[in-house]
């Protein structure tokens, strides 16, 4: 069980700079994130996309913009658990007690919800018995791209993750590149590059086929795949990779008895409260009359929720307003000055 001031609902760009803010007017924070990597949509959608309005940043990409933003609260040595979906949330007293999905709980006094569009799950095989072998031979995204060493593996999809893996496993690996149509959807050059490896007998590509069935028992061994003639063939293989999108969902966040408007939730903003006491909700989530789904607006309204938890984090004491540039107290925060 891990207690902290506020726990702060999602990773992208808002949920980070909210645990700045929380930061500096002294509260801890926990950040969940159901994605494998920080960032939300500005690393899931668009990493190398520019960005050109950010205040006082001409220019920055989407991983620049993350990186940044992690850089800027290090001081806070926050943790951020990542794979990990928030799923239940009781209220317990003063306190919210909050459950994941891997059954790790958080007590809080404050819950940041910054979940953006809701959680990206990856598309999945419909094929039968393809959720038995789910993390044990069947991914949809690669951690730990050793455990492929020498070993036979299968990649669906058409897109740029299927065609950058591809590409990177086909040094280590056993790969065959399977997609339903005869032509790629991802960049130009890796959809050449696939190609080449293919002359050069690195990889295989079998277009178009989709999947048909899995086999094994114990661990996967084989898949069939299927032309658009209906032409069944097998194919012996230890991993099955699909990359297939990813699919976007309100999830859990719908059943926790919030106000929602369209699948977004309706906040106060003098505060970013919900309708439930203790429950804030910032960025893309949020919706309020003139709301703007931008990232400078999320950062504003992480501003005033940090402040508005520190009421409840904090009941006996004052919130005293302080520029960063001549606040000692914020200053050694920030690790910059030591106390007296
Ligand atoms: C193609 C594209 C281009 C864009 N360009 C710009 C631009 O130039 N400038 C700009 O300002 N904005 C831009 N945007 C919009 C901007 O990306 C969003 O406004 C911003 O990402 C919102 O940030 P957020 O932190 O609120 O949500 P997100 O970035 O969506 O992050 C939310 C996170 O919450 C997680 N999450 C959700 N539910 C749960 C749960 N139950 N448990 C655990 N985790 C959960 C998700 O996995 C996700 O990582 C663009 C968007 C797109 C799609």
């Amino acid at each position: 069980m891990i207690k902290t001031d506020v726990l702060v609902i999602g990773a992208g760009p808002v949920g980070l700079f909210a645990v700045h803010q929380l930061g500096i007017t002294g509260l801890k924070a926990e950040v969940v994130d159901n994605l494998d990597k920080i960032g939300g949509q500005c690393i899931e959608l668009y990493p190398d996309k520019p960005i050109y309005d950010i205040p006082a940043i001409p220019e920055c990409t989407g991983e620049s913009l993350t990186k940044n933003l992690l850089e800027q609260i290090k001081p806070f040595k926050t943790n951020i658990h990542l794979n990990e979906r928030v799923e239940e949330i009781i209220k317990e007293k003063d306190n919210w007690k909050i459950k994941t999905n891997k059954n790790k709980i958080f007590i809080a006094s404050n819950i940041i919800i910054a979940g953006g569009v809701g959680s990206f799950e990856p598309r999945k095989f419909s094929v039968k018995g393809a959720e038995n072998f789910e993390n044990n031979g069947v991914f949809y995204s690669v951690k730990n791209k050793s455990i492929f060493k020498n070993k036979k593996v299968c990649i669906f999809g058409g897109g740029d993750s299927a065609l950058d893996w591809a590409i990177e496993l086909s040094n280590l690996a056993n790969v065959t590149l399977l997609h339903r149509r005869n032509e790629f959807r991802g960049a130009e050059n890796s959809a050449a590059k696939v190609k080449e490896l293919e002359k050069e007998g690195k990889l295989k590509i079998k277009t178009p086929f989709q999947i048909n069935s899995i086999e094994g028992d114990q661990r996967l061994e084989a898949i069939t795949i299927k032309d658009e003639s209906g032409i069944i063939e097998k194919i012996n293989t230890d991993y099955l990779l699909g990359f297939f999108g990813l699919l976007m969902k309100l999830g859990p966040i719908a059943e926790w008895g919030l106000n929602l408007d369209k699948k977004t939730i309706p906040v106060n903003t003098e505060n970013f409260q919900t309708n439930k006491e203790g429950i804030f909700a910032i960025g893309d989530i949020c919706t309020y009359p003139g709301k703007l789904k931008l990232i400078l607006s999320g950062f504003h309204e992480g501003a005033l929720a940090a402040r508005a938890c520190f009421k409840l984090a904090r009941p006996n004491e004052k919130y005293r307003f302080e520029f960063t540039t001549t606040s000692k107290n914020i200053q050694e925060k920030l690790g910059l000055k030591k106390s007296d």
